[in-house]
């Protein structure tokens, strides 16, 4: 029987276990794909304080490497339920059932692509999710959005003090967005707007060059020549096996508080699987930290 169960090998679960592990804690941490989670596929972080430049992959070695100097075990495998218990939480994966007094849910999020062809070859390459962690690579160049929700404005506003110019493609007519984003948006000279259409494809091989778009009412297809393009249309938060054990939001996300505390003793989550407003590396290695210290302080 372990003192504490992560589940969850992000920067989020890893946290904790470091934090765990430092106050004496013993900790096992289970990670169903690879460890780092999604930093691991960020070809360079330039937001994190007191890194200045590194990748993702180092960044994610490094602190794995941290943990398991203290002593950490982790399985590489799915955690598929848990039974909360009186004084032992018990976790299966698909063959075996483990123990622990406390469990943190670190699972994480996948962000929605698009499904076309090349997206996976040029991510990194052009291609990027988060204009808060790329939109710096991009000064002076010319890109594109897709989204008309909230996320996608907020990106095509902060891209815009970045970039010569910003082009929010969107699938229908109109935005779902806040009217005063748009009314922001709308007034900036750089972003230009495309509604009633789809990317089609991706162009450029070793690094993004145009899009081909179509327009689904008039089913006529153009090019857009760009630097750059900003998929910006929602997150998959990785909760389905726990949500009959924490309560939701609409979206999927575990609707819990900054403490990490959910309403069963001695389970918590952290990270891009809780509701937020900004899903960073920063935030998640704060909500670590948080739920961490909650299991010493219970
Ligand atoms: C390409 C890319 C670039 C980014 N660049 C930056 C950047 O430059 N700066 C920045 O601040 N942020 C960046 N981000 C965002 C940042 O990576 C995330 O906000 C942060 O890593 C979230 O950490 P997490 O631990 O909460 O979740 P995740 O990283 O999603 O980790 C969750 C882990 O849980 C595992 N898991 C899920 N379900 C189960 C289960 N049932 N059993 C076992 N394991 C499970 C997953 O496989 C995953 O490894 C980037 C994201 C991406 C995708």
């Amino acid at each position: 029987m372990k003192d504490l169960i992560i589940i969850g090998a992000g920067c989020a679960g890893l946290t904790a276990a470091l934090y765990a592990a430092r106050a004496g804690k013993s900790v096992l941490i289970f990670e169903k794909e690879s460890i780092g989670g999604q930093i691991a596929s960020s070809p360079l972080i330039e937001n994190y304080p007191g890194v200045p430049r590194m990748s993702g992959i180092e960044f994610a070695d490094h602190l794995f490497s941290q943990v398991t100097e203290l002593g950490v075990e982790l399985e590489i495998d799915e955690v598929i339920k848990i039974e909360p218990q009186e004084s032992v939480h018990h976790v299966f994966t698909s063959n075996q059932k483990y123990e622990a007094k406390a469990v943190i849910i670190a699972t994480g999020a996948k962000h929605r692509t698009l499904g076309l062809d090349k997206e996976e070859l040029l991510t990194g390459h052009g291609v990027s999710y988060c204009a808060l962690c790329d939109g710096a690579f991009f000064k002076n160049k010319r890109v594109a959005v897709i989204g008309g929700g909230n996320t996608a404005i907020t990106e095509a506003l902060y891209l815009s003090t970045y970039c010569e110019s910003v082009t929010v493609i969107h699938r229908r007519d109109s935005f779902r967005a806040d009217l005063s984003l748009m009314n922001q948006a709308e007034s900036r000279s750089n972003i230009f707007w495309i509604k009633d259409t789809i990317v089609q494809e991706l162009q450029g091989d070793q690094k993004l060059s145009g899009l081909k778009l179509l327009n689904t009412k008039t089913n006529s297809t153009s090019s857009l020549s760009v630097d750059g393009l900003f998929v910006a249309i929602g997150h998959l938060p990785q909760t389905n096996p726990f949500s009959g054990l924490v309560p939701i939001d609409s979206e999927g996300f575990f609707d819990i508080g900054e403490d990490c505390k959910t309403p069963v003793p001695s389970i918590y989550v952290a990270g891009d699987c809780r509701k937020k407003n900004m899903r960073q590396l920063t935030t998640a290695v704060a909500d670590g930290a948080n739920a961490s210290m909650a299991v010493s302080n219970t």
